[in-house]
């Protein structure tokens, strides 16, 4: 399956740089991009598909790294069916599982939470619902857990972790656990501020991360409640190898306020934006898109740096093959635009003055999911798919 995606504007192509395609046109081939150059170079005979963006904008598709998934498309929490398909709408196009916490009756002994993140993991392997890659199986960490049972999991398929709602007696007592869990190849996100609901943990330090070392401080601004200014300053001035997650589900002023201290310490590559969904603030299909907004229009960030905290930044950390416009990456896309009716002429300005933008078109796995968003704007600039008539196609 081979698609053309051609008449490219502007483009954000997730790396570090902030930099655009050398080209205007992008062609995917088996789940990858596979060409990157002019759409004068197209032949349009040689594709099934062709996307005529007309001047929009293209950016890797959305990577949200803080998603409560459980089984299927559906969240207890919320009691919600079909949320991970209308997050596709909202250009994410794979989502990173913070732990099955919301599995109702969920394990606690460590053969439970081994088995529940096998499972949860198996489920997603080949599920994609609405075309989206759910990374799915973060084992919450609980006391007796060993270096034996990481291996195990690991040799299973399970990469992630979660700190933060285990029976440990302090935050602290993490560590030795966290430590074992990144022996064994796993991914740790550690819970960060305030406890979430009425009964959950108590509150997660600066002192306790910076013990504990996570690969990634879960909602560093809070889920949803921030820790202080200073100790804020602390997680990125003495955090190096941890990433900051700034999730919509937050705390807005803390969020920019560690976009400030990233951007005045050279720590941007450390910034992923997520959203902490589902979880008492809801399931927010835009919640990718509103979060870079916010933080665009009220913070320090620029749009183009939002999308790269969303796609090529949360890549680097998770060693994901989506997330970047580059040959040989997952074919994740997606097209938007400035809304009809924005005083926004495309998609980064839109952004940049709050506003959320069109999405005219989410490609996954190489394969065309949407061209019309049900949760956004319509775009200005229309996307036309065409299929070139079978016997003009060159082989
Ligand atoms: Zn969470």
């Amino acid at each position: 399956m081979s698609i053309a995606i051609i008449n490219i504007g502007d483009s954000v192509l997730g790396t570090r740089n902030g930099a655009s395609l050398g080209g205007d046109a992008i062609v995917t081939d088996g789940g990858v991009i596979s060409w990157i150059g002019d759409t004068s170079q197209v032949n349009p005979g040689a594709h099934e598909e062709i996307i005529d963006v007309a001047g929009a904008t293209v950016i890797p598709g959305l990577i949200d790294s803080h998603v409560h998934s459980t089984f299927g498309d559906y969240t207890p929490r919320q009691n919600t069916i079909g949320f991970l398909e209308s997050y596709v709408h909202g250009g994410t196009t794979s989502v990173i599982s913070a732990s099955e916490v919301h599995v109702p009756g969920r394990p606690t002994d460590v053969a439970g939470v081994k088995a529940l993140a096998v499972a949860a993991n198996r489920c997603y392997q080949t599920y994609r619902p609405g075309g989206m890659r759910v990374h799915a199986g973060s084992i919450i960490l609980e006391p007796g857990l060993t270096d034996a049972d990481f291996r195990d999991i690991n040799d299973q398929g399970v990469w992630l972790a979660k700190a933060g709602f285990g029976a440990f007696q302090s935050p602290e007592g993490y560590a030795p656990v966290v430590a074992a869990a990144k022996r064994n190849g796993i991914k740790v996100m550690f819970h960060t501020g305030g406890g979430s609901i009425a009964g959950s943990l108590s509150k997660i330090t600066v002192d306790a991360l910076l013990e504990v070392r996570p690969n990634i401080s879960g909602h560093c601004n809070g889920g949803p409640t921030a820790l202080s200014r200073d100790e804020n300053r602390r997680l990125v001035t003495d955090g190096l190898d941890i990433a900051l997650q700034l999730v919509h589900a937050g705390n807005l002023r803390s969020a920019i306020h560690y976009a400030e201290l990233a951007l005045e310490h050279d720590q941007f590559h450390r910034i992923l934006i997520a959203t902490d969904t589902p979880t008492g603030t809801g399931v927010i299909p835009l919640g990718m898109l509103r979060q870079i907004a916010e933080m665009a229009s009220l913070g320090p960030l620029t749009a183009r740096q939002g999308i790269i905290a969303s796609t090529g930044n949360v890549a680097d950390v998770y060693d994901l093959n989506a997330g970047k416009l580059e040959i040989g990456r997952d074919a994740d896309l997606v097209v938007l635009d400035a809304p009809v009716g924005s005083s926004a002429d495309d998609a980064l300005s839109a952004l940049d003055i709050g506003d959320i933008p069109g999405v005219g078109c989410v490609i996954t796995d190489g394969v065309v999911r949407l061209t019309k968003s049900r949760n956004t704007p319509t775009p200005k600039r229309p996307v036309t798919v065409t299929h070139p008539a079978p016997e003009t196609v060159i082989v």
